[in-house]
């Protein structure tokens, strides 16, 4: 028996990474018959597989419980979820300081994903080159007051590019973000050719039938591994609990307790709100705030749109 992780899956065949290579194998027959009934093995899986006795193939014997998973609505008539990714650590979630201009609401909406799965979530700020430091600290130091880790980076100078390998270089990151923002452009600072394959995989997933959508980890040399997931903006919001929504923001919890309608309070007009009179009090960010009323309302287009 060897023990290793899911690279891709295609066609019923699992590339399996191990100690000792990649191999190829077939799920074992009772595992392939659970498979009918849900996600039984995805990329990021820890396997154990064994030679089969009968042919040359090796096959998974046993699947590790999960971690973590990155879930997306299966399209259909009857929607269900589906597993993309399992035992994802964390989402790097990637913005410009300008050109584009950061939309921060969009920014809460990736978070408020990040949270939904317990993921880390670690924030780039990218193109610093473009406003200076300065300024790109004062656009994201809200998140950092939050205790969101936030890297400033720059393709052009190299600046955070040792930060960020380092992020990456241990268990399965994910990269989020709008086009534009200079993803690519990192992982291939971080790794020549690592942004070129992960965008070809993605394109290729984007115009595949949404049936066969798969995701691929391509390892780093120095450890990690990225998924080419087509990332959380893909996910949506719609496994979220509104009731739950305000334990996502990390920065209201320790106020929850004090609504006057306790767990019951959604924080949006009830009187003897804790939350809002943090806001008011200037104790809490305004505009994280305001991100959590429109998703709350459901107004998710509106937050997509910054
Ligand atoms: P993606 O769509 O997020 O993968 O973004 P790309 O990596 O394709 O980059 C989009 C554009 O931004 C390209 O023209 C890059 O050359 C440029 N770019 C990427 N990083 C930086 C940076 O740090 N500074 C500046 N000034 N431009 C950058
Ligand atoms: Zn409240």
């Amino acid at each position: 028996m060897l023990s290793g992780t899911v690279l891709r899956a295609s066609g019923g065949i699992y590339e399996v990474e191990t100690p000792e290579g990649v191999y190829s194998a077939v799920l074992r027959g009772r595992l392939k018959r659970e498979e009918r009934l849900g996600d039984r093995v995805v990329v990021g899986d820890r396997v154990e597989i064994a030679p089969d006795p009968a042919g040359a193939a090796w096959t998974i014997e046993r699947v590790e419980e999960r971690r973590s998973a990155l879930v997306r609505r299966a399209p259909g008539k009857a929607p269900r979820p589906k597993v993309m990714v399992a035992n994802v650590d964390r989402v790097v979630i990637v913005f410009a300081v300008a050109e584009p201009t950061p939309h921060l609401r969009m920014l809460d909406r990736f978070l408020v994903l990040a949270e939904s799965s317990d993921l880390e979530a670690v924030i780039v700020a990218n193109k610093v080159d473009l406003t200076g430091k300065e300024a790109a600290r004062r656009l994201f130091a809200v998140y950092e007051e939050i205790g969101y880790r936030v890297l400033y980076t720059s393709v052009r100078t190299g600046e955070g590019i040792e930060d960020l390998r380092e992020a990456l270089c241990d268990g399965i990151s994910t990269l989020a973000g709008p086009s534009g923002v200079g993803k690519s452009s990192l992982l291939n600072a971080v790794q020549p050719g690592l942004g070129r394959r992960v965008a070809a995989i993605s394109e290729h997933v984007g115009k595949g039938r949404h049936t066969t959508v798969t995701a691929e980890l391509v390892h780093l040399s120095c450890g990690g591994y990225v998924a080419d997931t087509p990332g959380l903006r893909e996910l949506g919001l719609w496994a979220i609990d509104p009731e739950e929504l305000d334990l996502l923001f990390p920065e209201f919890r320790s106020y929850l307790g004090s609504c006057r309608y306790g767990n019951s309070c959604t924080h949006s007009h009830e009187p003897g709100c804790a939350v809002r009179e943090a806001v008011e009090a200037g104790q809490l960010p305004a505009s994280r705030f305001d991100s959590y009323l429109r998703l709350l309302a459901g107004d998710d287009e509106e937050v997509e749109r910054g």
